[in-house]
């Protein structure tokens, strides 16, 4: 949809809005439809080419509004992990019913996002982030679970969840699925939560899903989360999570006050979608879902992943010293910072006083001054570092090749004053 078709798009979607509130007197209270009738209504992909507004619009009238109830998806990747860490401890729980709260431990990383700890502060549980290095490319192996696990036994601790990432935020890293999932099944009842909330639909390319470790993720993960606000083309908020055995999940968030009963839910002729999350009441987010997909189409959709990973590939082409990447670039995300070469004897003495990282940083705070550029930092390894992310729709090479003449106006004006 190029911006004219979303203008029409707005203008009719205001129209239709309007229309349905002065026909509201007309329809019925209450939904008419029986459970799953949408199911029916509905083909189960989405189409391969993007269709015209008019007509997913059309649908939402005819089938979704006789029927308005939503669905749920999470806010956010940190509300899924955390619900998945409650269903995680929930069954542990049920499993060893002897072992005490406070023995009880997450695992996540040392490049995890900050959601395992939130999760660890809000249940009352201990984190232990496992160390990933740089050697691994910060990736955790099978071996550091292991070595962590016998340690922890040890100690009379008992680890119930591993958080795993695919595409971690400070660096793309991949944890090894394959590996990780070895350890836990071995290990009987451990839950694998991936974290994939950035990268997680690139799944949608079949030349990415061994990257993204889609045959492990089937095997092994008891749930799985990525976010279509951030690079699927749906505006916040948007987290979907899988879990393996919805179960698990629904019962231990169940609490069911009278109130709360309906005919449906006692018969189990519908999924209620309020033990699934935090809230009672949800947004219905499945909808701008529906809209994204079905007006990109798969192969739109497709199309706006493979053009972030080309375009991060161009970006890393024009890098050249005292440019370096720091990690392999990973999906549509390069790390790099500023290294210059060797420096005559007479400048080095001068330089040796500042670090690199006092570069970086000072390079870094000229750029986030800059109003037409936005970069992030992060440490890997200790190092000050900065990220170049590629996700926009309107991200176009013109864009990268601006974003590169800026990089570099801003780094030979740090670089002077740092060689003083
Ligand atoms: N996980 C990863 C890998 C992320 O990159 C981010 C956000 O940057 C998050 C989790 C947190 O996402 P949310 O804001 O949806 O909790």
């Amino acid at each position: 949809m190029d911006i004219e078709q979303f203008r029409k798009a707005g203008y009719q979607a205001i129209d239709r809005i309007c229309d349905y509130y002065y026909s509201l007197e007309k329809r019925p209270v209450s939904s008419q439809v029986q459970p799953g009738y949408l199911r029916e209504a509905l083909p189960p992909n989405a189409p391969e080419a993007g269709e015209v507004f008019e007509k997913i619009a059309d649908d939402y009238q005819q089938l979704i509004i006789p029927g308005i109830g939503g669905g749920v998806i999470q806010t956010t990747a940190s509300d899924a992990a955390l619900v998945s860490i409650v269903a995680a401890r929930s069954v542990f729980v049920k499993q060893h019913p002897h072992i005490k709260h406070e023995d009880l431990v997450i695992y996540t990383t040392t490049e995890t996002h900050s959601l395992g700890q939130k999760a660890g502060l809000i249940l009352g549980v201990r984190c232990r982030a496992l160390k990933v290095t740089v050697e691994d490319n910060f990736a955790l192996r099978g071996s550091t679970l292991l070595t962590a696990l016998e340690e922890d036994s040890k100690r009379g601790k008992h680890p119930f969840i591993i958080v795993a990432t695919v595409g971690t935020t400070s660096s793309g890293a991949i944890d090894r699925l394959d590996e990780i999932g070895q350890v836990v099944k071995s290990h009987g009842s451990i839950w694998l939560h991936v974290d994939a909330a950035w990268a997680g639909v690139a799944l949608a390319c079949p030349e990415l899903r061994d990257t993204v470790q889609l045959d492990s993720i089937n095997t092994y993960a008891d749930s799985f989360c990525t976010n279509f606000h951030k690079w699927g083309l749906v505006n916040f908020d948007a987290s979907a999570l899988w879990v393996r055995n919805r179960k698990n999940l629904t019962d231990a968030l169940d609490i069911t006050p009278e109130f709360l009963r309906s005919k449906h839910g006692d018969e189990g002729t519908v999924i209620d979608y309020r033990n699934w999350h935090l809230g009672l009441g949800r947004r219905f987010r499945s909808l701008k879902v529906w809209f994204v997909l079905r007006s990109y189409g798969q192969e739109g959709f497709r199309k706006h992943i493979r053009q972030g990973i080309a375009l991060n590939k161009y970006f890393v082409s024009l890098l050249r010293p005292p440019f370096t990447l720091i990690t392999e670039p990973s999906f549509a995300l390069s790390v790099f910072r500023l290294e210059p070469p060797s420096l005559p004897a007479e400048q080095a003495s001068q330089v040796s006083k500042k670090s690199l990282d006092d570069l970086n940083r000072d390079f870094y705070s000229r750029v986030s001054a800059c109003p037409d550029i936005l970069i992030t930092q992060t440490l890997i390894n200790g190092m000050f570092c900065l990220r170049f992310a590629v996700g926009a729709v309107r991200t176009e090479k013109r864009h990268i090749d601006q974003a590169w003449a800026l990089l570099q106006s801003h780094a030979e004006v740090s670089i002077n004053s740092w060689i003083g």
